[in-house]
């Protein structure tokens, strides 16, 4: 017995017993630990897409909504749809436009707010898609998502290309005559061909009027001032602006691009 006794006081011993009993332990709590709860809670985001005409942005926000889901607000669509539906909003725009004067700020966020009652129930990601287009519409949208919808994270993702590659990419543009279909072509797609036409529903490709350089760089050099002031508003705010480098990019790789972004 003395024999078992100096053994068990050895501090060797005493040490292997407590090795022991502290993996004991362990391996019980891992047996027994709780399942972590699932997380019901997932992160709702707002992305609003800045891009130049040409960067691809309506093509990108497209491809989200088809394959992950998300709903996209188009200022532009709604604008559309509601002079075609002749609303009260849309006879309002109307006078607007048919004058040729800018829709006011208020009036474009009081749209976007009314989509946005709707389509946020669901609590389905979402792209602004040619939205918010000035700093005062940014800071509507800010407070907007702080008030109503508190649930919704805001990131703001901007595609950048050079004016160069925009030149490129729309000089070579090709559109389907069929004001109902609207395919958009390139023309590199159809170097040997002649008079081309819509793969989709046979009607003959023409050049958009306004794909010309000088209205496209026209065009960029306003989109450039008027985006900086957004940008600006949003970095004011807090809002850190993530960047898709385009260039020379097709859709696949642009669509990549965002999802290695958001994963
Ligand atoms: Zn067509």
């Amino acid at each position: 017995m003395s024999c078992f006794c100096r053994h068990i006081c050895s501090l060797s011993n005493l040490l292997f017993l407590l090795i022991a009993l502290g993996t004991a332990y362990l391996v019980y709590l891992k047996i027994h630990k709780p399942a972590p709860a699932k997380q019901v809670h997932e992160d709702k985001i707002i992305f609003a897409f800045l891009g130049a005409p040409g960067s691809g942005k309506g093509t990108l926000a497209k491809q989200v909504v088809q394959e992950l889901g998300y709903k996209q607000l188009s200022t532009g669509d709604l604008c559309r749809d509601n002079i075609k539906r002749e609303t009260d909003l849309g006879k309002k725009l109307q006078e607007y436009t048919s004058k040729g004067a800018l829709v006011p700020d208020d009036v474009i966020s009081s749209m976007a707010k009314e989509w946005l009652d709707v389509n946020t129930k669901d609590g389905k990601n979402i792209i602004l898609d040619g939205y918010p287009r000035t700093a005062n519409q940014a800071e509507l949208l800010l407070n907007m998502i702080k008030t109503f919808y508190p649930d919704y994270k805001l990131r703001v993702v901007s595609l950048n290309i050079s004016d160069d590659a925009v030149v490129e990419r729309l000089c070579g543009r090709l559109m389907c005559s069929n004001k109902d279909c609207g395919a958009i072509y390139n023309i590199k797609q159809f170097v040997d061909i002649e008079h081309p036409v819509c793969a989709t529903c046979g009607s003959p490709l023409i050049k958009r009027e306004d794909d010309k350089e000088e209205v496209i760089r026209e065009r960029l050099k306003i989109y450039t001032q008027t985006s900086q002031a957004v940008i600006d508003a949003f970095k004011k705010a807090g809002f850190a602006v993530e960047e898709i480098t385009i260039e020379d990019k097709n859709p696949k790789e642009v669509f990549e691009a965002f999802k290695k972004m958001i994963a």
